[in-house]
């Protein structure tokens, strides 16, 4: 019996990829050994949060880092850093922002559901640029003048999501936020690998980057990667790290946070409730350490692999088309019904079996199903293989019965 039935939950086969709700991905071994042996000792948090600001700066060219309960706690960390500065009283205020500046510069088509964690700070968002490519109305996107003419006094941020569609470049936001000694803040969430991604955005100038430590890093769930400015991160760590300390017998770790920048120390900031445990640094260090050095490839030929065998599985089935995709992490299998109606029935029989396999449902208003091989154990391999093509197979063929949806 498993954990989860011990509890009365069934657990699922996860063949849709990291995603939040199916509770991401599993860790390396040696990434749960780590995470035990951090839990068996305590440690100053302040000077392994310095720590991971080491492994952080070496891994993305960034002057400093910071581990977050995941990349939306760092997009709100970050906005909250860029709205307080290291001001004790700012910090003690947020999210209240009034009197503050507090406006987010963002392109109109950059919006998108995690912008809230930046909201949740206290920013308002300020949306500019139209995009005449993307409403195929036109040949023009957003143009830099009109990022600077949204440009004000209560403005304390631009912000940029990487790899949305039709992203305009990140250079031309960068160019005009500093122009006016503005920060840029980049949601890169989702934009790993290629490795080379973790010191992209930092060399083309963003301010602070967040990357999600739960998707291809492999680190805990509920954790993030934030890097960028020094000030900006000393920043972020004084709206997060628990402060019930009493100054005078504490010595935080020069290196990320000198002395004097704590004339006073703030009270918890709006970060406490994003608490990080010592288990989830380590483990989300040890990941990334990994990640950079290109191990998720170890698995990538047996990944192909399965993609290939259950694209095998499903040739000639009538009614479903199969097809392989390569992306810049594991190879997915797209599975698209003729007759759309049926991916729906498919991903429901599916999730309903014993076990039950979770599929990416994302493209189900198209009539499509989505295998992702990343997060398949690979010695779940082939019962996935066989009962995705039995589920494809029925359900394809049946016709939708009265009253059966
Ligand atoms: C996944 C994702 C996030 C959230 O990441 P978490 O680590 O789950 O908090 C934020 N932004 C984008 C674009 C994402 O894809």
């Amino acid at each position: 019996m498993s954990i989860y039935e011990r509890y009365g939950v069934k657990p699922v086969i996860n063949a849709a990829g990291t995603k939040t709700r199916l509770g991401g991905g599993s860790m390396a071994p040696e990434v749960l050994q780590a995470m035990i042996e951090a839990s068996q000792r305590s440690v100053d948090m302040a000077a392994l949060q310095a720590a991971a600001s080491r492994v952080i700066a070496r891994l993305t060219g960034a002057e400093a880092g910071y581990v977050t309960s995941g990349a939306a706690a760092a997009l709100t960390l970050g906005a909250a850093a860029c709205i307080t500065g290291s001001d004790p009283v700012k910090i003690d205020r947020l999210p209240h922002t009034d009197g503050m500046p507090n406006e987010i510069v963002l392109f109109r088509l950059h919006r998108n559901s995690y912008d809230h964690a930046w909201r949740a700070a206290g920013a308002r968002l300020v949306e500019v640029g139209v995009d005449d490519r993307v409403a195929r109305s036109g040949v023009r996107s957003i143009e830099p003048w009109e990022i600077e003419a949204a440009i004000g006094e209560r403005t304390i941020a631009v912000a940029y999501v990487a790899g949305a569609a039709a992203s305009p470049p990140l250079e031309d936001f960068v160019r005009v936020a500093h122009a006016h000694n503005l920060p840029v803040l980049v949601d890169a969430a989702g934009e790993l690998p290629p490795e080379e991604n973790l010191r992209r955005f930092i060399a083309a100038g963003a301010d602070l980057v967040a990357f999600s430590g739960g998707k291809a890093i492999g680190g805990p769930q509920a954790t993030g990667v934030l890097c960028g400015r020094r000030d900006l991160i000393q920043a972020v760590l004084l709206n997060h790290l628990d402060m019930d300390m009493d100054l005078a017998v504490w010595d935080p770790p020069e290196d990320l946070l000198p002395r004097n920048l704590l004339a006073a120390l703030p009270r918890h900031g709006i970060g406490r409730g994003f608490k990080v445990g010592k288990e989830e640094i380590i483990g989300l260090l040890v990941a990334l350490e990994r990640f950079a050095g290109g191990a998720w490839q170890d698995t990538l030929d047996a990944r192909r692999e399965l993609a290939n065998d259950i694209v095998q599985e499903l040739d000639g089935v009538e009614g479903v088309d199969a097809s392989l995709i390569e992306t810049a992490w594991y190879p997915r299998v797209s599975i698209r019904f003729t007759a759309a109606e049926a991916a729906e029935r498919a991903y429901r029989s599916l999730l309903d079996g014993d076990p039950g396999i979770a599929l990416d449902p994302s493209d189900v208003h198209t009539g499509s199903l989505m295998v992702n091989t990343g997060t398949i154990a690979l010695a779940d391999g082939s019962e996935v293989t066989s009962t995705v093509g039995a589920v494809c197979r029925r359900t394809a063929a049946a016709p939708l019965v009265d009253g059966e949806s």
